[in-house]
Formats: C-alpha cells, sequence, structure tokens
C-alpha cells in the first residue's frame, strides 16, 4: 500500500505536542495524511501548532492520568480511535547530584516515566483494536547511558526504554510495534532552557553555552526537529511493521 494512503485520515495523538520534536513531528504526520491530537499543559502553543496541521489542541497535564483519560476521550471524539501514540512528552533539569532534589526526582520521573505507562495504558485498547499500530516513545540518549548532572533524567529515559521493550515483548505477536527514538541534543525549547541555565550558572553566553551542548554531540552539531520527525513517520509506515523493541538513535554518532 502506498504511504500517503496508509497514514490518511488515521488518528496520531502527540504528547508534548505543541513545541519542538512533537510540534515537527506533527508536520510530518499531518502532510502524510493523518489527523492529529496535541496535548500539553499550555494551551498557547497547542493552538499554534494545531493552525498549522489541522489538528486538535487538547490542554493536558500528562502526570495526572485522570486527565490523560479525560484528553485521550476528547481526542477520540475529534479524530476516532488512535493509530498513532507517539509518546513525546518529557522535561529535563541538571544538577550535581548531590544536589538534586528528591522534587525533581519526583517531578522528572512522573514526567517522562510514569505519564508514558499511563499513557502507553490508556491507549492500548484503541491501539490493540486498529490494523498496523504504532506506540512510539521519545527517549534520548541518556536512555542508554549516564549522563553526569542529569541522573533523573537519564534514569527516567533508561526506565522508558525498559518500558518500551517489554511492550514490545508483551505484544510481539499483536498489530501494534512498540518502538523508541533517541536522540542526542536536538535544537529545540528544551535545549534553549539548557543553555539559559548553563549560561546563569558559568557566566558564559546562551550562545557560547548553545555551542557547547552541540559539541557534546559527536558531530558536533545540534540534530534538527525534522529528523527526530522524519523517523517518527518512517515508524509509521506500514514498511516499518517489523521494526520492534527498537531504540533507534539519532545522535550524530555520539553512541557509536
Ligand atoms: P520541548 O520542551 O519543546 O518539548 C517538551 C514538550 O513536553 C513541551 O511541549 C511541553 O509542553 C510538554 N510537557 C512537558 N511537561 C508536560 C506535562 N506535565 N504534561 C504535558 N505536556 C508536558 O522539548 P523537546 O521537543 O526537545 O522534547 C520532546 C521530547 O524529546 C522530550 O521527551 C525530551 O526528553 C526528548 N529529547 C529531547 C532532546 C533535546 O535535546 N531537545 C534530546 C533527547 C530527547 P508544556 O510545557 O506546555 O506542557
Amino acid at each position: 500500500m502506498a504511504e500517503n494512503d496508509w497514514l490518511q485520515g488515521r488518528h496520531a495523538l502527540i504528547t508534548g505536542g505543541g513545541t519542538g520534536i512533537g510540534a515537527a513531528a506533527a508536520t510530518h504526520l499531518h502532510a502524510a495524511g493523518a489527523k492529529i491530537s496535541l496535548l500539553g499543559r499550555r494551551l498557547e502553543p497547542l493552538e499554534r501548532t494545531a493552525a498549522l496541521v489541522d489538528g486538535k489542541a487538547i490542554a493536558c497535564d500528562v502526570t495526572d492520568r485522570d486527565a490523560i483519560a479525560r484528553a485521550f476521550d476528547e481526542a477520540r471524539a475529534a479524530n476516532g480511535p488512535i493509530s498513532f501514540l507517539i509518546v513525546n512528552a518529557g522535561i529535563g533539569d541538571s544538577a550535581p547530584f548531590g544536589r538534586t532534589s528528591r522534587e525533581a526526582w519526583d517531578r522528572i520521573i512522573a514526567t517522562n516515566l510514569s505519564a508514558a505507562f499511563d499513557c502507553a495504558q490508556l491507549g492500548l485498547p484503541d491501539l490493540l483494536a486498529q490494523e498496523d499500530s504504532r506506540m512510539v516513545f521519545i527517549a534520548s540518549v541518556a536512555g542508554l547511558k549516564g549522563a553526569a548532572y542529569a541522573a533523573p533524567y537519564a534514569a527516567s529515559k533508561h526506565g522508558l526504554i525498559g518500558l518500551m521493550r517489554s511492550l514490545a515483548v508483551e505484544f510481539a505477536t499483536s498489530n501494534m510495534t512498540v518502538n523508541a527514538i533517541c536522540p542526542a541534543f536536538v535544537d529545540t525549547p528544551m535545549v534553549d532552557d539548557s543553555a539559559a541555565r548553563i549560561s546563569k550558572v558559568s557566566k558564559r553566553s546562551e550562545d557560547e553555552a548553545r555551542q557547547s551542548l552541540a559539541a557534546m554531540n559527536r558531530h558536533g552539531k545540534l540534530i534538527h526537529p525534522d529528523g527526530v520527525a522524519t523517523m517518527i513517520l518512517s515508524i509509521c509506515l506500514p514498511q516499518s511493521r517489523d521494526v520492534n523493541g527498537a531504540a533507534l538513535t539519532i545522535d550524530g554518532g555520539t553512541t557509536a
């Protein structure tokens, strides 16, 4: 089947869909014909992206399971059962481990890992009922190797990859695949925030701080969000039916 026919009219739900990687994924999936639902806490960026993709913007804090359930119902009412669940919402922080608060740990694990559990579980009945459906987690290279000054983030992303692999195995004979994408530093608002934080503590300019983050990618460049979005779209194509349980890197050789 032609790839454009395949996504045509099928429902892609993206958490954290208003900005960065989520917004880029929305653009690519919409261009391939999918109907788009976007979840996030702030309505303004969601509505801005939704306007570009004729999508449904739904304010939802994914750390609240009941709110996810309500948001998924609203998304289904607008766009039908979910065929492509893109679990992308995430937050980061950085601090030496000794000064990392328990509050920061709880907040990051709740957003990056426990919310992924809730989204996966609440989206599962739809995905299992659809032909050739996809669950895609946006993890990180920090899910594959340790990250200094980011223990809660790296732990959450390692957990996310464990969740992904377990679901891929448990549902291997179903019509759904479960995969993760693991980018290195991507040029999104998350990196803007990191650069601002580094600039504050190091007295370097934000531009220098961004360059230092880019230098941590082995090829010395920030990853373009469109590259990550292209990988997400590619996983959703019928030709990717046999890609299951994969942690796909897009990192300029960082983990090579
Ligand atoms: P952004 O900050 O642009 O995107 C994160 C999105 O998540 C925002 O739209 C934010 O919207 C949403 N979000 C955060 N917390 C919640 C919450 N509690 N409930 C609902 N939505 C929430 O950065 P990216 O696009 O870079 O991040 C997307 C994913 O990619 C994250 O999981 C991140 O860990 C991962 N990633 C990013 C990398 C990078 O270098 N940028 C590298 C590797 C992985 P709002 O604030 O309105 O809720």
